[in-house]
């Protein structure tokens, strides 16, 4: 989903990462506590090691949030791939959808739940440390009690992918049985707010001038929006893709270039006949690699008589390849890491074919013309 990753480790067994728009929020969080939110009496030095403290444990506490959707989603046999930290906050990367509304309701509700609970800790050591006459380090409990109340409120927004979105979904879905239903549903109520927040936004900076506070509306509006629209489009993907394996796409027809040929033979034999922008390495009938229209375009024309196939072709071992039997979303996951549009594909030891993405679209414009691409769930 995202680039400019930051590995933090593992959680729970679960990756950690920050992506860099994090840090600007970080920055900005703590800027905010230093110079405003925090008692502006004590000295600076004693305001910015406690706003650093007070950053971290906010941004800890959006993990554990995270961690708690993990947590349950792993238990409901739901496996998750990452948990991404960014400017707006965290996304627990779950690689499937919920098969049943229960679990969709369960995994939804325990992020909201999680951070009311943090906020009641937070809140507790507030008053110890104002019994205590701690005062500064107690407005900081303060603060970080009141902004899980406000995580969790806004995570209850009944926006999709929110997780009230999700839970709206999941009692929608319960209540109809229609797992399809329930998604449309819930992301056009996504849209709808995330048009309202647009909205007020737009009010905010016109009538009331509060123009900062009607950007950071817009954008929470813009981000919602974009979140509502991708995850829906990825449902349908799902799908329509179901049932259907790497064979049904597999491109039979692309030719085997043998890796001694050098690239003059290459382009005059092969890719200006047949007009492909890929094509597989192979000797015998074993994979040795892969090259594209790129790596060729690489050497300048002057070598390609003394340079082969093999020295340009990303070698096999570093190539990510299907399997005929596999299916298709699994090979459009494993795409989805990689530059390249094309990813070759294997049965029974031997490379058999390619499949180009392109392909794939166009396989399921077609199965959606004649209405078969909506297999009951
Ligand atoms: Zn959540």
């Amino acid at each position: 989903m995202m680039r400019g990753n930051i590995s933090l480790g593992k959680v729970l067994g679960i990756p950690l990462r920050l992506h860099y728009t994090w840090f600007i929020i970080f920055a900005w969080v703590t800027f905010l506590l230093v110079f405003s939110i925090l008692d502006q009496n004590y000295p600076i030095e004693q305001r910015i090691g406690l706003g650093i403290i007070t950053s971290l444990l906010f941004f800890a506490s959006i993990v554990i949030h995270e961690l708690a959707h993990s947590v349950l989603a792993i238990r409901n046999h739901i496996p998750v791939k990452e948990i991404t930290l960014f400017v707006f906050g965290g996304v627990s990367q779950i690689t499937k959808e919920a098969t049943n509304p229960r679990a969709e309701l369960l995994i939804a509700m325990v992020g909201p739940l999680t951070s009311l609970a943090l906020a009641g800790i937070f809140y507790g050591l507030h008053l110890l440390l104002a019994g205590n006459q701690q005062i500064l380090a107690a407005s900081s409990m303060w603060w970080l009690a009141s902004m899980n109340v406000v995580l969790a409120v806004f995570n209850l927004i009944p926006g999709f992918p929110l997780d009230g979105g999700r839970i709206l979904r999941a009692l929608v879905w319960y209540k109809t049985q229609d797992y399809h239903r329930a998604t449309r549903i819930a992301a056009k109520v996504g849209r709808g707010i995330a048009y309202a927040f647009i909205a007020g936004g737009i009010a905010l900076i016109f009538v009331l001038r509060p123009w900062f506070n009607g950007m950071w509306l817009i954008l929470i509006g813009w981000f919602l929006n974009d979140a509502a629209r991708a995850s829906y489009q990825q449902v349908l993907l799902r799908d329509a893709l179901i049932g259907i394996t790497a064979r049904q796409v597999t491109d039979y027809a692309s030719p085997l270039v043998p890796p001694h040929m050098n690239l003059t033979e290459l382009v005059e034999q092969y890719v200006l006949p047949t007009g492909r922008s890929c094509f597989l390495i192979s000797w015998g009938a074993e994979l040795e690699g892969m090259v594209t229209l790129q790596q060729i375009k690489k050497v300048p024309r002057t070598r390609w008589a003394t340079t082969t196939v093999q020295d340009v072709m990303t070698p096999a071992n570093k190539l990510r390849v299907a399997y005929a039997d596999q299916d298709l979303l699994g090979v459009l996951q494993e795409m989805s890491g990689e530059s390249t549009s094309h990813i070759p594909v294997i049965e029974a030891g031997k490379v058999i074919g390619i499949i180009n993405r392109e392909d794939i679209a166009r396989f399921l414009r077609t199965r959606a013309e004649f209405g078969t691409s909506s297999t009951p769930r």
